[in-house]
């Protein structure tokens, strides 16, 4: 094994007494401790939000005379004590889960691939849902102790910033990512240079350097082309996420697969299991095709092997969701590649040849599932979908029979949780509540939460997501001078105690974001009916090249700008992990509406749930298996219509029946002391069904049962 190291950009000069903050800051463990933010909070309270939590670089800006300050307040110090004990004891916890359970594979590494990791608003190297997803994998693996490793992009323009014209039209920024206030550490060799790993690009070699984030016990390894030695173009080759030109987009994924598998390599680790999320990094089976060639195994013996140790989990049904590739652009890059591998160019092609209507394409989807031996969906019913859409690659078995099963999407609790429900649980619950995280029955005792404390808790969490929109729209207002209108557009004349709905995820075009604006009059009266004001806050990026879903976000913006609304219609610019987290904590109802079942699973959902929203959503992805009949709202029934238009039209009536008929009366039916006791009651049979089944600890634990123990069997 090679010698190298990882350090931190940054050494912080603090007082000796607050000195581990430094080290705090470098471990991403505090993303999920609420807690442990506040140790920061409590210094600068303006200086924690104008950094934007991020601990880095505000040890970088805090003044001395604060730091000082703390470091003498008996308070301060007693409560640091605590969180660094928590950590320490986190760090070194020994008898984690993996470790009781299945100690004898502590030493099989798991590596885990992904294009995206959503960890934190301030590390922008995620675009949405499976990013996040990736990063709620990690952060739950690293609590349960899996030995897991990962590998990722440090993407250095990051995903953009989302600018709402007053026109109603997405503008994208991408800025240069600034890497000293970052908590990432370079990986250096034993002479202090950057470890690079190289890959073999048409005429020339790209190297990549390391990077490594600690996400609690869990190591993640991010890529990185900018570096000295590339062509100034082959150090944008790392930039941005989803580029589309195709060339840069095949770079990418070439730089993952391959480069992703020689940087595990050269860092010393024999992983057991290989886990693709996604189908972007499925090159790295030809990697390990060429190790295993180059060792004397013919191309079929090695594919076989890799197989036996390869996960790949499918994310969408969606043909934009799945990267297909012109066969020039496969000769072009692979050319001289697969005389190595043993195979000529026909043989090479048919690893993942794929009729399009547009031509034939090299299909990463296809190379995923042909190098992995194991395979899944992320719901019930887009294992369903699975099965039925890549039915062709096993001819010979009946559909239900296809090799695709399916584990459900969970999110990370800490991560999702609002401190102050947390506190309540600790109470109501017990303090060891984390521990029964995905134990159905222990959230029975939900019920003895006192129905005056919840709905205490969660005014104050709708009061906190209003105060926050007034906060961002006065800043805009004296930063950029925006239009009055797009001010109000942002929500400043909310009403923080009136029924408010939610509705934040990608534009894409399926998630049919305008459908609750289809009939605006009918709409309009709805929500400004007097004593029962109801409020919808809008929010999503498009992909910058989506066109269609940039007219989507204008559709919603049009109509939020209408003066009829009386400002009840909100567009919040640039949804993000902050924003998402200030929306699933502070709104009642969470809307979702997209065409079934091209929601493979969909996750903000839950997070809403988690947090005592109520979910309004079609009977797709994780809802169908969620719902039951008590803990929410369903949106259609469980059957589709084969006239997109008709679906529409049913889906829309039965979305404005049940708005008008069941959930505005029930938010409005107050008893004594003025409880909606009948609502409260929905949001406890919502918490208590829904936290422990769509749970990470529950997702990590299947998968880990299903999925990765058995492909360390040999
Ligand atoms: C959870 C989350 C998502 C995923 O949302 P779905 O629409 O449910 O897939 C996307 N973006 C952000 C910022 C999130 O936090």
């Amino acid at each position: 094994m090679k010698s190298f190291r990882a350090e931190p950009v940054n050494q912080f000069s603090l007082p000796r007494r607050i000195q581990r903050l430094g080290e705090l800051a470098y471990n991403l463990w505090w993303t999920w401790k609420p807690d442990a933010q506040r140790l920061f909070r409590l210094i600068d309270h303006d200086l924690w939000e104008r950094t934007y939590h991020n601990p880095v670089q505000f040890l970088r800006q805090v003044e001395r005379a604060q730091l000082n300050a703390v470091a003498q307040d008996r308070n301060y110090l007693d409560f640091y004590d605590r969180i660094f004990r928590m950590f320490d004891q986190y760090i070194l916890a020994e008898a984690t889960w993996f470790l009781q359970e299945h100690a004898d594979c502590i030493n099989s590494p798991i590596a885990y691939f992904s294009t995206e990791f959503g960890l934190h608003e301030t590390l922008p190297i995620y675009a949405g849902g499976l990013g996040v997803l990736s990063g709620d994998h990690l952060k739950e693996a690293s609590d349960l102790g899996l030995p897991l490793v990962a590998v990722g992009f440090l993407y250095t323009r990051g995903y953009f910033t989302q600018h709402i014209t007053e026109d109603g039209w997405q503008e994208a920024r991408f800025q240069r990512l600034r890497f000293e206030d970052m908590p990432i550490m370079p990986i250096l060799d034993e002479h202090d240079d950057p470890l690079t790993v190289s890959v073999e690009l048409p005429g020339r070699e790209v190297l990549a350097r390391l990077w490594e984030i600690h996400v609690g016990r869990v190591p993640l390894y991010l890529l990185d082309t900018d570096v000295e030695g590339n062509s100034a173009e082959d150090r944008e080759l790392t930039s941005r996420l989803y580029n589309s030109d195709m060339e840069a987009r095949i770079s990418q994924e070439i730089i993952l697969g391959i480069g992703g598998v020689r940087a595990l390599r050269n860092l010393g680790y024999n992983p057991a299991v290989w886990h693709m999320n996604e189908g972007h990094s499925a090159f790295m089976g030809l990697e390990r095709a060429r190790e295993m060639t180059a060792a004397g195994h013919s191309f079929d013996a090695a594919r076989e092997r890799i197989c036996h140790s390869t996960i790949f989990t499918t994310h969408t049904p969606v043909p934009a969701g799945s990267d297909e590739f012109p066969l020039w652009l496969i000769d072009k890059y692979f050319s001289q590649l697969w005389p190595g591998l043993g195979l000529d160019r026909d043989q090479f092609i048919k690893l993942a040849r794929r009729e399009m209507s547009w031509g034939e394409t090299f299909s990463m989807t296809l190379l995923a599932f042909r190098f992995a031996g194991r395979h899944n969906g992320v719901s019930e019913l887009h294992g369903q979908v699975a099965r039925k859409m890549w039915h062709f690659l096993w001819p010979d078995l009946r559909e239900e029979d296809v090799p695709i099963s399916h584990v459900t999407n969970g999110i990370h609790t800490g991560t999702w949780l609002a401190r102050r429900l947390d506190h309540l649980f600790r109470r109501y619950l017990g303090r060891d509540w984390m521990d029964h995280l995905d134990d159905p029955d222990f959230w029975d005792s939900v019920e003895n939460i006192p129905d005056e404390e919840l709905w205490l808790v969660r005014r104050h969490l709708k009061r906190k997501l209003v105060f926050y929109m007034r906060d961002r729209a006065r800043e805009q207002w004296l930063r950029d001078g925006i239009h009055p209108v797009q001010v109000i557009a942002s929500g400043v004349l909310l009403d923080p105690y009136a029924l408010t709905i939610g509705f934040a995820r990608r534009f894409a075009t399926y998630k049919r974001a305008s459908l609750i604006l289809r009939d605006l009059d009918r709409l309009l009266e709805l929500i400004n009916r007097p004593n029962r004001p109801v409020q919808i806050i809008f929010a999503g990026k498009a992909h910058p090249d989506d066109n269609p879903g940039k007219m989507l976000i204008q559709e919603v913006y049009r109509s939020v700008k209408k003066a009829e609304n009386g400002g009840r219609l909100v567009f919040l610019e640039d949804y993000d992990m902050n924003l998402a987290r200030y929306l699933v904590q502070g709104v009642d109802v969470w809307l979702n509406t997209p065409r079934r079942p091209n929601e493979a699973s969909g996750t903000s959902g839950q997070k809403a749930a988690l947090n005592g929203a109520l979910n309004f959503s079609v009977l797709d992805g994780w809802w169908r298996e969620g719902y039951n009949g008590l803990n929410g709202w369903t949106i259609g029934d469980d059957a589709d219509q084969a006239d997109p238009n008709i679906q529409d039209q049913m889906d829309v009536e039965s979305l404005y029946d049940i708005l008008e008929n069941e959930i505005i009366p029930l938010y409005y039916d107050r008893s004594e002391n003025d409880l909606p006791r009948k609502w409260i009651a929905r949001m406890k049979a919502s918490i208590r069904s829904l936290a422990p089944q769509f749970s990470m600890r529950r997702m990590i634990k299947e998968y880990t049962e299903q999925l990765y123990l058995p492909a360390m069997g040999e």
